[in-house]
């Protein structure tokens, strides 16, 4: 999207950083549970996720087969060999003084996801790290809670590649689709098990249409929706403009999106790499994953939610709406193809209509139909159904054409108004129950044939 300020055009340009809970039994590097929510604090908590001195950490292998499918699922070229950052900061919610991260060798790196306009949003990196604690602010006093603490989280940081609002849309719920379906985590932001940082400025456009990237960035904080996010975005958007329209230029820095007043910010000016001073992770070793364990991790990932809904547009012609609706749940894509195949096999009433009216009634039944069978089953009643309307349709606009006999020859005389009277009365003897552009077509044809 462009905004036009002082006579100059600007473009949106817009990137994400998300931040994923994995659903892992124990922490990261630490046999606590890693099941944080609502449980009494600081009470999932052990001297290495506390932090304490002379503990050592020892790395969850389920957590970086985690990371791996993310990876590959995301087209992301791999490190085999990885080893883990420290990034030192002093907060509360941080024990340690410092996170366990990945800095220098990420697990996965320059990856890509298409929409489905098939337009590729770059992924830059991601990486494996550990939560942080919680803190919880109550009446003017500050506690802090560390089970969550040492959980293992996934941070992925996409390109600037967004020019607006409806693509970052759509791949951030693609992408909270693709976690559940290779079940690395439950993705539930209310939960904060998955968070959005977008990040966003606004650039000249060129004469020639083109646009270099602006010299800042905006980074908007753990952001728990879709909807905050694109609110603080707009938000973003609209105070940038204001600023460039004045002649300033925005700067550098983090916001936090306020939901209540609908406003972002500022947190702070941001910090360069270097304020972090990262160094390698003494205490564990580097790790090596072999070709054959990232093989047999790369086959385990199914059909992707956008490969799914792409391949049903080509192969089924069905509707973006519809196949996008009919691959957001696993097993209604799954039911769909099943349907399909038996009538395949059945080699009957497979026409373009036929897998349109398979796909709504696997959309419409949310959840009641379980089976194949039961889709059938469905499907015959519609079919039925329609039948049995047609049917009704036609025998009442023969009785009211034998009916209304004055009307039939006033039309036939050339008054064109006497059509609507017999439409409005096969309407009333319908209920209203058919369209009267139907009922229209029908009364025409039938007193056409009984010329
Ligand atoms: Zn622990």
């Amino acid at each position: 999207m462009e905004v036009s300020i002082n006579g100059k055009k600007y473009r949106l340009v817009l990137g994400f950083e998300i931040h994923l809970e994995l659903s892992t039994k124990s922490k990261m590097f630490c046999r606590c549970s890693a099941e944080w929510f609502g449980k009494e604090p600081n009470t999932t908590v052990c001297p290495i996720c506390l932090g304490f001195p002379g503990t050592l950490p020892y790395p969850n292998k389920k957590a970086i087969e985690y990371t791996y499918k993310i990876a590959y699922a995301l087209n992301c070229n791999i490190n085999s060999e990885f080893y883990f950052d420290r990034k030192h900061y002093f907060y509360p919610d941080l024990p340690k003084g410092y996170q366990i991260t990945q800095w220098n060798k990420p697990i996965g790196f320059s990856g890509s996801l298409e929409l489905i306009s098939g337009k590729k949003i770059k992924i830059t990196r991601v990486h494996l790290e550990e939560d942080t604690g919680k803190l919880i602010h109550k009446q003017g006093k500050t506690l802090v809670d560390y089970n969550r603490a040492g959980v293992p989280l996934v941070e992925i940081v996409t390109e600037p590649d967004f020019d607006n609002l409806d693509d970052g849309k759509e791949f951030l719920e693609n992408l909270q689709l693709i976690f559940r379906r290779i079940k690395v985590s439950t993705a539930d932001m209310e939960k904060g098990s998955m968070r959005l940082e977008p990040n966003m400025s606004l650039a000249e456009v060129k004469p020639d249409g083109n646009i270099d990237l602006p010299d800042y960035k905006v980074e908007l904080k753990n952001i728990n929706s879709f909807r905050y996010a694109k609110k603080a975005v707009e938000y973003e958007i609209e105070r940038q403009t204001k600023l460039i329209k004045n002649g300033k230029r925005p700067i550098q820095e983090t916001r936090g999106y306020n939901e209540d007043k609908g406003i972002t910010v500022s947190q702070r000016k941001k910090e360069e790499a270097l304020d972090y001073r990262y160094f390698p992770e003494p205490d564990i070793p580097p790790i090596k994953f072999d070709k054959k364990e990232l093989k047999k991790i790369k086959k385990t990932l199914p059909e992707l939610p956008i490969q799914q809904a792409r391949r049903f547009i080509k192969e089924y012609f069905l509707s973006k709406d519809q196949a996008i609706i009919l691959t957001k749940k696993e097993n209604f894509g799954k039911l769909f193809e099943e349907t399909i195949k038996e009538l395949q096999q059945r080699n009957k009433g497979l026409n373009q209509e036929t897998i349109k009216q398979i796909a709504n009634l696997i959309i419409n039944s949310r959840t009641s139909l379980k089976n194949k069978n039961d889709v059938l089953k469905m499907l015959d009643d519609t079919q039925k159904k329609v039948n049995f309307d047609k049917n009704k349709i036609s025998a009442t606009v023969k009785q009211v054409l034998s009916e209304n006999q004055q009307a039939v020859a006033d039309y036939k005389n050339g008054k064109e108004s006497a059509i609507m009277f017999l439409v409005g009365q096969s309407m009333r003897k319908l209920k209203g129950q058919a369209p009267a552009e139907k009922i229209k077509e029908l009364l025409i044809s039938e007193i056409n044939k009984a010329q």
